[in-house]
């Protein structure tokens, strides 16, 4: 019976050593006294070695802190379906190996010579995206996540900075640009905060740019991690919010979230009798799906904002949208200075994500409970079971 470390070996292919990738500068991973950061270092993370392998144990490079990075040991990360579509190739040819995780919340260790948002022992997050250009017209708007340069994602987005592949918060530490780390506020529950990093923020920015307002009526398609996040934030604005599920087990739970009904697509009844009421709509399904009958649930100027499927959409109907003035949009995450507006607005209110705390051995498991959809409502990864099953098999 092989060891978990030669389980590993085995199934990245290697003879021995365990895989480093390095970064383009070439230097070597730090095992002597220099300050923490001032070399690249090697971490634990844990990824997909290819687009059908379960994710395993690996090493992974950090960069030597610049002027302007902050070196944060990761203490929790969410599990985002995002990973999933990433970690299996899903959206197109991933680059392997990939370390998934947008979902971060972790302590600040060092900090660069330069940095002036963040200090030794500073709480602190990372979403979506770790830089970005900084000089376009959309960065200099807050709108780095439609730089037009394109923005460089957590993980699996080309890293200009190593000239490799970016990695993601499935591991011990990371190094980012101090304009891409959130503040997380003292007394925030970190676990519970870290889905935040991108569940809350993806459908807080729609509700803010369509201004979403008292009274006004929100309908969530989907109640996954995306859809919890989108009624609890509906309801802290008191919009009147309906739920839009395919599982009749999530009706009850979309009411105790706050929602004033609950209703399944397939009853047709209830959808007919909700037709042309709603003003904003906001789709976090993950996949394509016949979107006509939501259309017909839109009033005059209504929205249907898009923010879960990334393909193709399906079922979107010429004069449906017409005739009321509808319009169909898509929205992804939010800026940087959103996204820390969106955290300081979830704490304040002590609005946070229903999780469901896991090891990192755990995560094959729980990447199938939520391709079943067995997860209320997202999965957030405890990162000490990452040493813990290092230090373990050592
Ligand atoms: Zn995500
Ligand atoms: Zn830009």
């Amino acid at each position: 019976m092989p060891n978990r470390r030669q389980f590993l070996v085995a199934g990245l292919g290697l003879a021995a050593a365990p895989l480093l990738t390095r970064v383009a500068t070439g230097a070597p991973p730090s095992d002597t006294a220099a300050p923490l950061g001032a070399k690249p270092i090697s971490v634990r993370a844990y990824g997909a070695t290819d687009a059908t392998t379960p994710l395993g144990p690996l090493q992974i490079e950090r960069r030597a802190l610049g002027p302007h990075d902050v070196l944060i040991e990761i203490l929790y990360c969410g599990v985002c379906h995002t990973d999933i579509h990433y970690a299996r190739s899903e959206w197109g040819q991933s680059r392997y190996p990939c370390v998934p995780g947008h979902e971060i919340v972790g302590r600040v260790e060092a900090v660069g010579s330069a940095v002036t948002k963040f200090k030794v022992g500073d709480i602190a997050g990372v979403g979506c995206m770790v830089n970005s250009c900084g000089a376009c017209e959309n960065c200099l708007t807050g709108l780095e996540q439609y730089c037009l340069k394109g923005p460089t994602l957590t993980y699996n987005s080309p890293d200009p900075e190593s000239g490799g592949h970016t990695f993601g918060g499935y591991s011990d530490k990371v190094v980012v640009t101090e304009r891409f780390v959130i503040r997380i506020p003292p007394g925030a529950d970190l676990p519970a905060t870290a889905p935040l990093l991108c569940a809350a923020i993806t459908t807080f920015s729609p509700m803010q740019h369509w201004t979403l307002t008292a009274g006004q009526r929100l309908g969530v398609i989907g109640l996954g991690g995306l859809g919890h996040m989108a009624v609890k934030l509906g309801v802290a604005r008191k919009a009147d919010v309906t739920v839009f599920t395919t599982s009749p087990g999530k009706l009850a739970d979309a009411k105790r979230l706050g929602a004033r009904e609950a209703v399944l697509w397939s009853d047709a009844a209830a959808m007919q009798r909700l037709a042309g009421q709603f003003d904003l709509l906001i789709s976090t399904v993950p996949q394509a799906y016949p979107m006509q009958p939501f259309f017909d649930l839109l009033r005059l100027n209504g929205t249907l904002v898009n923010v879960g499927a990334m393909e193709q959409l399906q079922g979107i109907p010429g004069a449906g949208l017409a005739r009321r003035r509808r319009s169909l949009a898509g929205s992804i995450i939010g800026g940087i200075a959103e996204t820390q507006e969106v955290i300081d607005y979830c704490t304040a209110r002590n609005i946070k994500a229903d999780i469901e705390l896991i090891r990192i051995e755990d995560i094959n498991r729980a990447y199938e409970r939520v391709n079943n959809k067995d997860v209320r409502y997202r999965f957030v990864i405890d990162m000490a079971s990452l040493k813990a099953g290092e230090q373990a098999h050592a």
